[in-house]
């Protein structure tokens, strides 16, 4: 009885999440898919100026347009090289500070992401 439902309804037309149990994603840096409770899902918001940004989703349930990484310098890295932040998430403003996140918080994100 395993929640596997393989994308298709429960997502929108570009791939994302609706707040489903979709048990894998694909990581927007080496794109190869994982379990999605071992990938870190950075989500599309708006801040309080109004602004597009994305933030880090380390609960994985906010509500919006998400993307997802392995918690694995490697991915990011791919992920920053390739732009596929800002191409996964349109709009948003401060691909610079999840970049920087990456350097910052992905330590602590690894741990608390790879092993259940
Ligand atoms: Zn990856």
């Amino acid at each position: 009885m395993a929640k596997r439902e393989v994308a298709a309804q429960s997502v929108d037309a570009q791939g994302n999440s609706i707040e489903a149990s979709e048990a894998v994603r694909t990581c927007i840096g080496c794109r190869k898919s994982g379990a999605r409770n071992q990938l870190v899902r950075i989500v599309r918001s708006t801040n309080s100026s109004g602004e597009t940004v994305a933030l880090v989703d380390v609960r994985r349930s906010r509500p919006g347009r998400g993307a997802w990484l392995h918690p694995i310098a490697e991915c990011w890295t791919l992920a920053i090289k390739r732009r596929a932040i800002g191409r996964a998430l349109p709009g948003v403003t401060n691909v610079g500070d999840v970049e920087a996140f990456a350097q910052n918080g992905l330590p602590h994100l690894a741990d608390h992401a790879i092993r259940t």
